[in-house]
């Protein structure tokens, strides 16, 4: 009897009864827009930014549209220009070097190791060539941050970090988003915490953050806001800092603060999924594992593994075999992307010299979600499953 596993790769967790409820508020209001608020109430949108400055320890928190745009918020703000060059990772997602782009920037990739972190070797290589390092901890991944941060400030680089996949993640205890100058968050749907579209953008520094406020669309309502910078800062800067609409609603804000009070128990939820999906895979002939660093607290909310130095179509036959048994992988090496790109050779607005390094473990990276929707059972199930297939193939092709 071969098992078949039938759980959705993309279903995720309802919105807890209480974001229900205060989005019914909202919605009952009228009063959606983040400015528009009764007497002095600070409304969602402020609470929701005052709230995840506390959690990540930042001075100052910002709610936005997207990931993305705070990405590009972040970019303007720390004063990149167009045809600044912007360093950042080979392996990533679309709208990180897509940011880079938004603002007339041109990124220069840095390539990746085996633990699926920027390769600190190219990086010092490259240090040189830009002022600001698009930093993406991509699949939840976190680099070595002290030598990372060493290179970085010896070369007088300013780093952002995409978090986008590190929402409650630590490297040393010191939360992701909180080693650069930004760190950046989405709320998509996908992410850690879900409000269909959203962001949040982080930072200890006055200016940055008066200039991403502005920036966000806020007119000369800066006050406002859930962690304001002094007057006078926003004095030296009102006049010229372009409105880039971008807010954040009430709407949103009010399903996203339940959830920010239940993350670190929904992380541990995750990393208790991707433990069975680990230990279920361990030793597979042909498959090597993440291992992962002890100084780094992750979110296992999605799984990679490498099929290094494999064949294409043995790579391309492992996928069709789990799906069949319904276990949906994705795999980064495909020479067509499908879905999304994520590898630096897809943009071709934006040339890079060949990494043949990064190519091989580009070539090898396969990826697996892990929905909390998922029991752990069905997680040593799927385990089970790709540990199979995989072991088929490798035996097969010898
Ligand atoms: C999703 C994602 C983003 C962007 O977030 P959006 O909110 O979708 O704009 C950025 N970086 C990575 C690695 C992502 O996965």
């Amino acid at each position: 009897m071969t098992e078949i596993f039938t759980g959705n790769f993309t279903q995720q967790d309802p919105i807890p009864d209480e974001g229900i409820a205060a989005a019914m508020e909202v919605l009952r209001s009228g009063r959606l827009h983040r400015y528009n608020l009764v007497g002095d109430e600070p409304g969602e949108v402020a609470l929701l930014e005052r709230e995840f400055a506390a959690y990540t320890g930042a001075t100052y928190a910002l709610a936005v549209a997207s990931g993305g745009y705070a990405m590009a918020t972040a970019l303007r703000a720390l004063g990149v220009a167009p045809g600044d060059r912007v360093l950042t990772n080979a392996f990533t997602l679309a709208p990180v070097p897509g940011s880079i782009a938004s603002v007339g920037a041109v990124p220069v990739f840095v390539g990746v190791t085996e633990a699926l972190t920027i390769d600190l070797d190219d990086l010092a290589a490259k240090a040189g060539r830009a002022k600001v390092l698009m930093l993406s901890h991509m699949r939840g991944h976190l680099a070595d941050m002290d030598r990372l941060m060493e290179i970085c400030d010896a070369a007088g680089v300013s780093v952002i970090e995409d978090c986008a996949h590190t929402m409650g993640a630590a490297w040393r205890d010191i939360p992701s988003g909180r080693w650069g100058r930004v760190g950046c968050y989405s709320t998509q749907t996908y992410k850690h915490m879900n409000s269909g579209e959203g962001g949040l953008l982080v930072t200890d520094d006055d200016e940055v953050m008066a200039r991403a406020i502005l920036l966000s669309g806020s007119y000369m309502l800066y006050t406002r806001h859930g962690t304001v910078p002094p007057d006078a800062v926003f004095d030296e800067i009102k006049y010229d800092t372009p409105n880039v609409s971008g807010r954040m609603d009430h709407l949103r804000a009010a399903i996203l603060r339940p959830q920010l009070r239940r993350l670190d128990a929904q992380c541990e939820a995750w990393n208790a999924r991707y433990r069975v999906v680990e230990d279920g895979l361990r030793a597979t002939p042909g498959l090597t594992l993440v291992e992962r660093a002890a100084q780094e607290s992750y979110v296992g909310s999605s799984i990679q593994f490498l099929l290094l130095d494999w064949e294409g179509d043995g790579i391309s036959e492992v996928l069709r075999r789990c799906l069949a048994r319904g276990v949906e992988l994705k795999w980064f090496g495909a020479s067509e992307p499908a879905g999304f790109t994520s590898r630096y050779d897809s943009w071709r607005y934006a040339p890079s010299e060949p990494m043949p390094a990064s190519d091989r473990i580009l070539r090898g990276v396969v990826d697996m979600r892990l929905p909390l929707t998922f029991s752990l059972d069905d997680c040593a199930q799927i385990a089970r499953i790709i540990r199979a297939e995989v072991s088929a193939v490798f035996q097969a092709r010898g």
